[in-house]
């Protein structure tokens, strides 16, 4: 029967496969053994994903880009630009991540909320994938839940740190998808297309301001547009020891902000998907809880 009122969406080819990097992929195992360890979730709790099929991923992407990421083909500066190395598993992965977030969205249309224990990978573009992200595992959760008539008008609600440049650039010209997005000014990326609404936090913010801020984005967002579905970007790396963040939220900080962004949702009676994105702590336990204090949170947005 399972203890939760949600799917947590899982599969183990979620890791990326990139040995020594600052991007710990191992975290999704990581978040799933430690979901079994502390009694929140059982087996049954877990829902495994297919991968994405390649006209899921076409939705949203060129596929020039797409034949090039199978193929093994990637240019020099392609491979630069996205951060990580080349792997088949590596591709695998970002399938399954796309895969995935659909079945995530799917089941918060059911469940109200839902967690993909993967996925958030903002940086990827149309044609070009960036900092660690291939496939925008977001936009075609989003692009095929429209497609299939079952919702109209997403909300993406990004707190990673870095901008959700990949985000913004998709859905520039789309009046069905509405962006925020909340993060580190002085940071990755350098280049940042204008989403919905922008909140550029100077270095070093804390919990308090951050929390006032999001509160704001969050009413001019609904205020503005009514969305069918939140896709909730929780970002690990806003974290005050982060290795590649600038702002200083503590773990219970964030703790407010996922209550914050899904109470809010909850409350509004709109369902909502979660994906993981960054998080880059120092220590990989720091980021493992930071992660599944999301899940809690989600928990007790359902009661
Ligand atoms: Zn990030």
């Amino acid at each position: 029967m399972g203890l939760l009122p949600f799917k947590l969406v899982y599969h183990p080819g979620y890791d990326l496969n990139l040995g020594e990097h600052v991007f710990p992929s191992k975290k999704y195992a990581l978040i799933r053994e430690q979901f079994l360890r502390q009694h929140f979730a059982d087996e049954s709790d877990f829902d495994r994903p297919e991968a994405a099929t390649d006209e899921d991923i076409l939705l949203v992407h060129d596929p020039g880009w797409v034949q090039r990421l199978k193929d093994g083909t990637l240019s020099y500066v392609e491979l630069l630009r996205l951060e990580i190395p080349y792997s088949r598993p590596m591709v695998d992965a970002f399938w399954l991540a796309a895969g995935g977030s659909i079945r995530a969205a799917r089941n918060a249309l059911r469940d109200r909320v839902s967690y993909n224990i993967g996925g958030g990978f903002h940086h990827a573009f149309r044609e070009h994938g960036e900092g660690f992200c291939a496939i925008h595992d977001v936009a075609v959760a989003i692009r095929r839940l429209q497609t299939d008539g079952q919702i109209e008008r997403a909300m993406v609600v990004d707190c990673d740190v870095h901008q959700g440049n990949g985000t913004a650039s998709l859905f520039a010209t789309d009046t069905t998808v509405f962006t925020i997005s909340l993060h580190q000014l002085n940071n990755y990326p350098s280049e940042k297309p204008p989403s919905d609404i922008d909140v550029d936090l100077p270095d070093g913010v804390g919990d308090t301001e951050y929390l006032e801020k999001l509160r704001d984005a969050l009413a001019s967002g609904f205020a503005e547009f009514r969305p069918d579905l939140i896709m909730y970007i929780a970002g690990a790396d806003p974290y005050r020891e982060d290795q590649l963040g600038g702002l200083a939220l503590t773990e219970s900080g964030l703790k407010a902000r996922d209550a914050m962004v899904l109470g809010s949702a909850v409350q509004r009676g709109i369902p909502v998907a979660i994906t993981l994105a960054g998080g880059y702590a120092w220590n990989t336990a720091d980021t493992v809880a930071i992660h599944c204090n999301t899940a809690q949170a989600a928990l007790v947005s359902c009661f």
